[in-house]
């Protein structure tokens, strides 16, 4: 078999998974053949090792099984970073670049200096916080896993960040004066949704929070004490955005914002 007749083959069995099966393909067969794309595409008309072809065969059937293209390469993207990720740890959304974005036009605007990621997953809005501010960032999350991969990251980037396990604001309630700005893109999908078979690969405590989606926020605004005189700028879903009104009404005013695809997914809040 040629590379061009692997790859077709390939192309053909992530057809069902996939949005872009061709690139995806290429990809998959350079990770293996541990080759960039370009020395892949110079040996197309060349007969593929046995030994290629079969791994390649293997990754190309677990992607077609619905396994996210990042966990297989190991590798994801954000915010101009390249972070390592692997099953169990979510993997970072292009929406949420906004969220750093809006993080970091607020950080600028009111001089802060301390920022707290909740639920840090890869570490993603952490680390491009910390890479592109003077800011002290901490970062939590309930995951082992997940804070792992986040310390990877960090370290890979030289960046450093402090972590805690726990839930919620439980493992930093001893330096929350300390901290200015809590940013988080925490879990917000009800229980009961059908999400696409990629998605319900990644963790489901990275995903789920209740009947509504809405738990997590009522459990962080369950602690008014702890958020004084705190700026948060969270990520929900475009459609609940009339019951985080409803939660958040009383601490203060409220700013939505929208992601690159025109949908309100942000709120900030200056909590009183
Ligand atoms: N911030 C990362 C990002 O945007 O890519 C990860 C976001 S993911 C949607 C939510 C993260 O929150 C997961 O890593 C999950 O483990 C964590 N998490 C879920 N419930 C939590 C809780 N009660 N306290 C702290 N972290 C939590
Ligand atoms: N936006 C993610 C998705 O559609 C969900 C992220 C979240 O719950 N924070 O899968």
């Amino acid at each position: 078999m040629t590379f061009r007749q692997l790859y077709i083959l390939m192309k053909n069995m992530l057809e069902s998974a996939s949005d872009s099966p061709a690139t995806e393909a290429l990809l998959l067969l350079s990770k293996v053949g541990n080759m960039t794309k370009e020395q892949i595409l110079l040996l197309f008309e060349d007969e593929v090792p046995y030994s290629i072809s079969e791994k390649a065969f293997k990754l190309a059937e677990s992607r077609a099984s619905g396994i996210p293209l990042q966990y297989i390469t190991g590798k994801c993207y954000f915010y101009g970073l390249e972070l390592s990720v692997e099953e169990g740890v979510f993997i970072p959304r292009v929406e949420t670049e906004v969220l750093v974005d809006i993080a970091l036009d607020i950080i600028g605007k009111n001089k802060l200096s301390t920022v707290l990621d909740i639920g840090t997953g890869s570490g993603a809005i952490a680390l491009a916080i910390a890479l592109n501010t003077n800011c002290k960032v901490y970062a939590s999350d309930i995951s082992k896993k997940a804070l792992l991969t986040a310390m990877k990251n960090a370290a890979d980037y030289a960046a450093k960040i402090e972590f805690f396990r726990g839930a919620f604001l439980t493992p930093v309630k001893h330096i929350i004066n300390e901290i200015q700005l809590i940013v988080s893109n925490p879990p917000y999908i009800p229980v009961s949704s059908k999400l696409p078979k990629d998605v319900m690969h990644e963790p489901h405590e990275a995903l789920f929070a209740g009947n509504d989606g809405l738990d997590f926020y009522r459990q962080i605004f369950s602690e008014p004490d702890l958020l004084k005189n705190k700026i948060l700028i969270m990520e929900f879903s475009p459609d609940q955005k009339e019951e985080i009104q409803k939660i958040c009404n009383y601490f203060g005013k409220i700013s939505f914002f929208k992601d690159q695809f025109g949908k309100i997914r942000f709120f900030s809040l200056a909590v009183q």
